[in-house]
């Protein structure tokens, strides 16, 4: 497939020329048409995969020349360099378009930029905190806006963009198309997609260039946590085979807890990232793990992003993803550059679903092995294997403020509110068999004699 199948535009063909593109990348052929038909679109690529043309293209295919003031296309993305990034990308491929670009960000002076959106803009790139701040100081208006990208979905609700998310949704006119991309499916992802999204259309890619062929996979059912624990050390005891190991977890706190376990076991030979480290100890733990003072490093998915450290001996994923193409991402850590790789996954009852799901999606089988003799079967369960034990009610803990909870069940009929006017004395007594009046004065004589 060539530029020339799709349905682009002279002045697109022209600043392609210009840039030297000839054939779309396999997410820009995948996308074109998805996002063209003004769908929501899911998209599922990787930084370098040409994923800012894949929807830079079909927008601005269908752009029209507009002299309004307000912004039409706003790009999210989690950083600086992403915005200033975004924008130039998009400035080459404006060349022979009359479109104006802006990229705004944090940390820089906001009336520069308050006065350069009030010179008028077709599109806005920005992150999410900056464009908040410019929205409610009303120099910037969203109500034309009717496309919305959102890039790196993943880093950004790692980074905690949530709730500043949340908030731009809420300024932003309801009839728009939602066009996202993520490098990894998360659960967060997908939790923000089912709630914002309409009917998305998902497109996805392999990850460029993973080299399915030269990465061994296989495959163990291990019961639970401690059990794995016990697996990973009877493998990590061979010094010799497994020797840059890049071991996977699917959240924060099982990277710690596992980080812990391995210490013990292998003292210093062990670093770990995720998002709620410090971006210098990030750093020095891949360093370290790339320079090989640290022969294991333990990484969450989102964190692994972009990774490209040579001679992985090994990935091991400690649990299953739930999602093939975080699968795909994982494994391409190892086997680069046409090295054998090596992918080990381990999966309790549990994750065999996910296992299925990954193997029609390569359509291709992962090879079982049988536990090596001598590893401990553990009975032991973390806090998330053991059964949930529901609580029926308590009053101090209700997880949704707004929601009515068991205490708002409807009231029985005789403790509902009635008007309790002048009937109420003839009420009280058919009720309670009571004296008729306050003041019998022989009550309390006669009842003393008894
Ligand atoms: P991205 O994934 O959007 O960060 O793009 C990665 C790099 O690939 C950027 O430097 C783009 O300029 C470049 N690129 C995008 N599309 C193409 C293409 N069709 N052919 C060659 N390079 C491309």
């Amino acid at each position: 497939m060539t530029f020339q199948d799709l349905n682009l535009n002279t002045p697109l063909y022209n600043a392609l020329d210009d840039l030297g593109f000839e054939y779309p990348t396999p997410i820009q052929a995948e996308a074109f048409n998805v996002v063209a038909s003004g769908k929501d679109v899911v998209g599922i690529a990787q930084t370098g995969t040409g994923k800012t043309y894949a929807y830079m293209l079909p927008i601005l295919r269908h752009l029209k020349y507009s002299t309004q003031d307000n912004p039409r296309v706003l790009i999210l993305v989690p950083t600086r360099e992403l915005v200033v990034q975004v924008v130039d990308e998009i400035k080459k491929l404006t060349e022979y378009i009359n479109v104006r670009t802006l990229g705004v960000y944090g940390g820089t002076n906001i009336n520069t930029q308050k006065r350069a959106i009030s010179e008028g803009q077709d599109i806005i790139v920005a992150t999410p905190g900056r464009l908040f701040d410019l929205a409610l100081s009303h120099v910037l208006q969203l109500k034309s806006i009717q496309k919305l990208v959102i890039d790196e979905v993943d880093v950004m609700l790692d980074l905690g963009f949530r709730h500043q998310l949340l908030n731009i949704f809420d300024i932003l006119p309801e009839r728009r198309q939602n066009i996202m991309f993520s490098a990894t499916m998360t659960d967060d992802v997908d939790e923000l997609i089912s709630d914002f999204f309409v009917k998305p259309q998902r497109v996805t890619i392999a990850v460029s260039g993973t080299p399915l062929h030269n990465i061994e996979q296989q495959r163990y059912n291990v019961a639970n946590f401690y059990t794995k624990v016990n697996l990973l050390e009877h493998l990590l005891h061979d010094i010799d085979t497994y020797n840059k190991v890049l071991i996977f977890v699917g959240y924060k706190k099982l990277a710690d807890l596992l980080f812990d376990q391995l210490e013990e076991r292998f003292p210093n030979e062990t670093c770990v990232i995720h998002s709620n480290k410090t971006q210098n100890y990030r750093l020095r733990s891949i360093e370290q793990f790339r320079s090989g003072e640290n022969r294991v490093l333990i990484a969450t998915d989102v964190m692994a992003r972009g990774l490209d450290i040579e001679n992985i001996s090994h990935v091991i994923n400690f649990d299953t993803p739930k999602y093939p193409e975080n699968y795909m991402h994982r494994i391409g850590r190892t086997g680069r550059a046409e090295q054998q790789g090596h992918a080990l996954t381990f999966s309790s009852e549990k994750e065999l679903e996910a296992i299925e799901t990954i193997e029609s999606y390569m359509d291709k089988s992962i090879d079982i092995l049988e536990l090596p003799e001598g590893v401990e079967i553990s009975k032991e369960l973390i806090e998330e294997e053991r059964p949930q034990i529901r609580e029926r009610y308590n009053p101090t803990k209700r997880k949704d403020e707004d929601a009515p909870g068991p205490a708002f069940h409807e009231k029985k009929d005789k403790n509902k509110k009635e008007n309790l006017g002048g009937s109420y004395k003839f009420k009280i007594a058919a009720k309670y068999k009571k004296p008729k009046t306050k003041g019998d004065k022989n009550y309390n004589k006669r009842n003393k004699r008894k």
